[in-house]
């Protein structure tokens, strides 16, 4: 933990950030500091061109021959391997695909046809909703239980009915994190195998899939990725359950040769057998192109940086804030990219910082939010953001109708 520093400390560290000019390949508006990256990541500037010369060149002059000639069949393998390379996965592990929901429902249906003598899926209380909520749809299919247990009490829940551990690395309330390599250890001893969800994990700090052992992992592409709103998402397959795998959503695109228009579903060699259907060919370009602010990119440089901007934001705010409560872990190996503080009228005093052009989140009943994507934040940014923070809450600034008043989305 460090202590408050003044502005100019802030602009100096900014001026001595490797990392800094990275920020020039964004763009992001004037007057917004943006620290909702973790949600919605912000917008790459080469994505806006690319995208421009996939609609008019590969689909408007192309049309369906760009299939072939710009190799759109696969472009889920040539990104995924893009994502592979952030997430510690080799080559042919990752296919870019459906949404994170879809493909968890896919990952956890494959791990459970690998221990078909079990009957339980476990998980945390308090994961993710989509997370429990597909894990509860496949339990039911299955003809399986979903057991949700407590963070402390995940590893001595691991009995022998237990087929398939599945946890969010970072959770996205508090921005804690898990030790993948311990637990996904315990859920091998225990004979289960794991499921990894790396939604705010994938482009934030390094992540060594090979190293953890983890069966089956998925994550966002629209989050740390920056691939836009809706963005598909990726999954990874452990090198060792390749063959033979077998998932439940056994689409032509899955097929071992889709084009050969067989009667019969015979599931593709390797990662394409998490294919469904047609690639989403415009928002999976999209993604491709924000991929290349990655390239060279050192992760471990990036939480660094996300770490000297977590203790320099939380640092102002136990000086200027008293009041609020930290709910993150201060040790940077134990969270993700983010500082989350529980205050009970939360939801209004993020609508304020809105309203000043502070851009973080909320996520009930009371949790404000505020991610730290290294590759675009600055550390003036967060020293503002903490300022405004602490004078919204001492001038009472946040308690107005206005900011009350609930969207529909938070
Ligand atoms: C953001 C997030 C998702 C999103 O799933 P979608 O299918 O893309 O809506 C899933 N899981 C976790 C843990 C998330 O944080």
């Amino acid at each position: 933990m460090s202590t408050a520093i003044t502005l100019a400390e802030a602009k100096a560290l900014d001026h001595a950030d490797p990392l800094a000019s990275l920020r020039d390949r964004f763009a992001l508006p004037e007057g917004v500091i943006y620290l909702d990256g973790n949600s919605l990541g912000a917008l790459p500037r080469t994505v806006a061109s690319h995208l421009a010369n996939v609609i008019s060149t590969q689909w408007g002059e192309g049309l369906i021959r760009s299939w072939n000639t710009h190799d759109w069949i696969d472009l889920p393998a040539r990104v995924g391997d893009r994502i592979a390379r952030l997430i510690g996965a080799p080559a042919g592990t990752v296919v870019v695909a459906d949404s994170t929901s879809v493909n968890l429902f896919k990952a956890l249906a494959a791990a459970l046809r690998l221990r078909p003598e079990r009957r339980v899926i476990l998980s945390q209380r308090g994961n993710f909703p989509t997370d429990a909520y597909i894990a509860s749809g496949v339990a039911s299919l299955f003809g399986c239980e979903l057991r949700l247990v407590g963070a402390a009490d995940i590893a001595s829940s691991l009995t022998p009915d237990v087929a398939v551990l599945t946890l969010t690395e970072v959770n996205y309330r508090t921005g804690e994190r898990h030790d993948m390599a311990a637990l996904t250890s315990a859920a091998h001893a225990a004979g289960a195998l794991a499921v990894w969800d790396l939604a705010h994990s994938a482009g934030a700090f390094p992540v060594d899939l090979t190293a953890t052992g983890a069966d089956f992992a998925v994550g966002c592409g629209y989050k740390y990725l920056n691939g836009g709103p809706g963005a598909p998402a990726f999954v990874y397959v452990a090198p060792s359950h390749l063959d033979g795998l077998r998932q439940p959503l056994t689409g032509w695109l899955g097929h071992a040769a889709p084009f050969a228009f067989a009667d019969d579903y015979q599931p593709a060699a390797g990662i394409d057998a998490m294919r469904v259907g047609t690639p989403a060919i415009l928002s999976m370009s999209a993604l491709n192109a924000a991929l290349d602010v990655f390239e060279g990119v050192d992760l471990a440089a990036l939480k660094r940086k996300a770490d000297r901007l977590f203790d320099l934001f939380t640092a102002e705010l136990v000086a200027a804030a008293p009041e609020l409560e930290l709910v993150t872990p201060t040790d940077g190996a134990r969270r993700g990219n983010q500082a989350s503080y529980r205050f009970a009228d939360g939801y209004a005093v993020m609508q304020a910082l809105i309203a000043r052009g502070i851009i973080g989140d909320f996520r009930g009943p009371d949790i404000m939010r505020f991610g730290f994507a290294p590759l675009y934040v600055r550390h003036a940014d967060v020293w503002h953001a903490a300022r405004h923070l602490a004078d919204i809450l001492s001038t009472g600034d946040w308690d107005r109708p206005e900011f009350k008043a609930k969207a529909k989305v938070v």
